[in-house]
């Protein structure tokens, strides 16, 4: 790896860190010289490097004491250790929400390490293998040199209906094709991935559940980002070339933006020491369900998103002179609702943690699901009341340029006039921030991201079913009402229910 420093502290450390690095990327189809200066890729790393910055300026927040090694570490970098320590994930996620107005990519590298502390444990634990130990072994590595893991598990996947051995092409699902002492080499590629030019690490994981047919595919490892045989080809985000205009009111949020790219791996080599699983399909479904497990309640990052919007809704009806009027305060309550809904399953899935075997905390799995499934509407009814109370000039608003013009400029400053003593300039601005997350940049970080980030809707509807137990439900409604000669299984209540109830710490 080319420029890690010793220790990152800081962001500017961090976007140091990443120069040099001579990753291949395509990017409107050429490709890209230095990442960390391009303009429409910057914005996305300085949200990362808000992630250092906020574990330096708010310490308790952003950071924790890791057992592993001793050393106070990022929290994306910590492996939780009490119930607490997940719920302070939660917190940091909706701070870095409300300070970045963006998606701010570590949490998936978080969430996988977490969900690998406990499945390596198990896995050895069946098998005899020593992935936990290498495992550990990784952990204390990135947290010594404070790194940014990107957490690699959506594949291509082709026909939906076919799982990876029933694919026309073996690739569309990341596979082994070779081995030697020295360890494997993976083949395929990764969809959608969350922050992983800008990450230092990435963990590739499978995405569905695995039969023996599809042992090939049935990897865990860990590369630097800038292994050989990697390509990323940069996703495109609406508006995104906004960024790379003069000026930075049409950018709405010109300092943070989000990023996802499609990672090709060709014959990437990882050494046995960076192998977590190999060939042990039967331990996939545990890891992905572990993974969502996590991921989901990490979904709490989208409310900080949405007090910033809600603020941008409130200030424009200020602007626009209608602050009072009762269906615009009551359309700020309904939003403001909705988003401490969705940190509310959010918390509470992370307050019911229960320690595993390996000794990890995993959070309450139907309350993450609950509250995934609320992001996936959630900030859309949010947007379109930040829609409503904006009007119409949210998507007709001229340009920036034009503002600057020295003859259109002062005919847009007399005919976009708001409230007596508001600056036109400020009304634009606020404009363009509420188009910015509701249909440019940071939308794909605020609405689409919120539909399919961590699986999408249906995902979490099957596990809240698994897990809703209608019969145990029935007993009680059977129970007062008299009936006695029809009972239902289960007559005990689920795991949910034991966590609801439970008064005494205990694996569960
Ligand atoms: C902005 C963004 C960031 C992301 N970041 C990451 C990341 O960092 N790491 C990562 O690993 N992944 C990431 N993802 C991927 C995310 O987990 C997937 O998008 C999600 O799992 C859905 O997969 P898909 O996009 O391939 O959609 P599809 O699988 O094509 O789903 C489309 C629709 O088809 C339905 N469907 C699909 N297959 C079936 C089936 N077999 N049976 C019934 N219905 C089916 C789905 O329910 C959905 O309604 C990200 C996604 C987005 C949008
Ligand atoms: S979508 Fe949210 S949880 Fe996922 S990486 Fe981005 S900020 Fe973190």
């Amino acid at each position: 790896m080319a420029n890690v420093l010793k220790t990152i502290r800081t962001g500017d450390d961090y976007i140091e860190s990443l120069r040099g690095r001579d990753l291949k990327i395509y990017l409107f189809g050429e490709l890209v010289k230095e990442p960390v200066d391009h303009p429409m890729i910057r914005p996305s790393i300085n949200a990362v490097a808000e992630t250092y910055d906020l574990a330096v300026r708010e310490e308790e927040l952003a950071s924790a004491n890791s057992s592993l090694t001793g050393l106070k570490v990022n929290r994306f970098l910590h492996i939780a250790e009490s119930a607490q320590d997940l719920v302070l994930q939660n917190k940091m996620q909706r701070k870095l929400g409300q300070n970045t107005g963006t998606c701010f990519q570590r949490c998936v590298g978080m969430d996988a390490l977490n969900s690998l502390h406990s499945t390596t444990f198990e896995i050895d634990e069946k098998h005899g293998t020593d992935y936990h130990k290498r495992f550990l072994e990784f952990v204390k590595m990135v947290q010594k040199e404070n790194l940014v893991i990107g957490g690699a598990m959506t594949d291509p996947k082709g026909d939906r209906s076919k799982g990876p051995a029933e694919q026309d092409d073996p690739d569309l699902f990341t596979r082994i094709v070779d081995k030697d002492e020295k360890g494997i080499y993976v083949s395929g590629a990764k969809a959608h991935q969350t922050g992983c030019i800008n990450s230092h690490w990435i963990i590739l994981m499978p995405t569905v559940r695995l039969t023996e047919n599809d042992k090939d595919w049935a990897i865990v490892g860990a590369i630097p980002a800038d292994a050989k045989g990697v390509t990323y080809i940069y996703g495109r985000q609406s508006c995104d070339t906004r960024s790379m205009e003069e000026g930075d009111i049409d950018d709405g949020n010109a300092k943070y933006g989000g990023q996802e790219a499609l990672i090709i791996l060709d014959r990437v080599f990882i050494p046995w020491e960076k192998v977590f699983m190999n060939g042990e399909y039967e331990f996939a479904s545990m890891l992905i369900e572990r993974f969502t497990c996590y991921h989901r309640r990490s979904y709490v990052c989208k409310t900080g998103l949405g007090d910033v919007l809600i603020g941008a809704a409130a200030t424009i009806a200020d602007y626009n002179g209608v602050p009072k009027v009762s269906h615009i305060k009551d359309k700020i309550i309904e939003m403001t609702h909705l988003n401490e809904t969705i940190f509310a399953a959010g918390l509470a899935s992370s307050h019911q943690g229960h320690k595993m075997k390996s000794g990890v905390y995993l959070n309450d799995d139907m309350l993450a699901q609950v509250c995934k499934h609320n992001v996936t509407r959630f900030p859309y009814e949010i947007s379109r009341l930040a829609q409503d109370i904006a009007g119409g000039l949210v998507v007709t608003l001229p340009s920036e340029k034009d503002f600057r013009h020295p003859e259109a400029g002062p005919l847009l400053k007399k005919y976009l006039a708001g409230r007596k003593g508001v600056d036109i300039e400020n009304r634009m601005r606020i404009l363009r921030l509420i188009e910015n997350m509701t249909l440019g940049r940071n939308a794909v970080g605020y609405l689409t991201e919120s539909m399919h980030g961590a699986g999408s809707p249906q995902a979490q509807r099957i596990q809240i079913q698994r897990q809703m137990q209608v019969g145990y439900k029935k007993n009680l409604a059977k129970h007062l009402a008299g009936i006695t000669n029809d009972v239902e299984e289960p007559r005990e209540p689920s795991e949910y229910f034991k966590r609801v109830f439970k008064t005494k710490e205990s694996v569960l």
